[in-house]
């Protein structure tokens, strides 16, 4: 019989886990996200699929590219949602597990067996303080355990404060962030096969930045992957 307790009640509703991105209560076996948005993440198959549009996007500018993202970035729906969670509010258990995921489809692949690093996409260090976090590291992290390769955090740097890319057109973001990384090492880079982490790839500006301070290095391979595509 139902007992009325307000203050109980009250701490039920604080402390109750809720799902990431509808904000319903989990029931059961629910871990972070319900099972009405789970069935709603809109998978690509990026992983498997040469020339897929996320290749297509970076060919022209990272030589032998090979790229992939989990899911499509929808706006105001379940994936809009967990990268929001992931970025904007520290859900950080949410980044490692779609980060574990993203790993996965990878791994199955097999197309990008021959990794040698991982490298988050980096925060300029202003940014990093305010956040308090490196979202992208959080995903590379997941990355890293599950193919057993080394997390680099340190080959390249963010040398410029940039301004938020969220709503720059495509010529704006590319000019926003050109030359805005520097590499750190490019003894420890030469010859290697990178795998470069970003959350979200709208226009590819930030990973072609990315690219132009890797590629400094002499021998240098780059992949891509990210959490979520934004590209039509
Ligand atoms: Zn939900």
């Amino acid at each position: 019989m139902y007992a009325f307790n307000p203050l109980k009640d009250l701490l039920n509703a604080m402390y109750s886990p809720k799902c990431a991105s509808c904000g319903n209560l989990l029931v059961g076996d629910e871990r972070m996200l319900c099972i009405e948005c789970v069935s709603h993440i809109p998978y690509t198959c990026f992983a498997t699929m040469t020339d897929n549009p996320l290749e297509l996007l970076l060919e022209g500018s990272i030589a032998h590219v090979k790229a992939t993202a989990l899911m499509y970035y929808e706006k105001n729906e379940v994936s809009q949602h967990i990268i929001h969670a992931i970025k904007y509010y520290g859900n950080l258990k949410l980044a490692h597990h779609f980060g574990r995921q993203l790993a996965e489809s990878i791994i199955a692949s097999h197309r990008f067996d021959d990794v040698d690093i991982i490298i988050p996409v980096p925060l300029h260090p202003l940014r990093w303080l305010e956040r308090g976090y490196n979202q992208s590291r959080e995903i590379s992290y997941s990355i890293a355990k599950k193919m057993a390769k080394p997390l680099e955090n340190h080959l390249i740097a963010r040398s410029h404060y940039t301004s938020t890319q969220t709503r720059k057109s495509h010529q704006e973001r590319a000019e926003n962030v050109a030359g805005a990384f520097k590499p750190h090492n490019l003894k420890r880079l030469c010859g290697k096969h990178v795998l470069l982490v970003d959350d979200v790839i709208t226009t590819g500006s930030t990973v072609k930045a990315c690219y132009a301070a890797l590629s400094q290095a002499e021998g240098v391979r780059v992949s891509v992957a990210a959490l979520a595509y934004a590209g039509n």
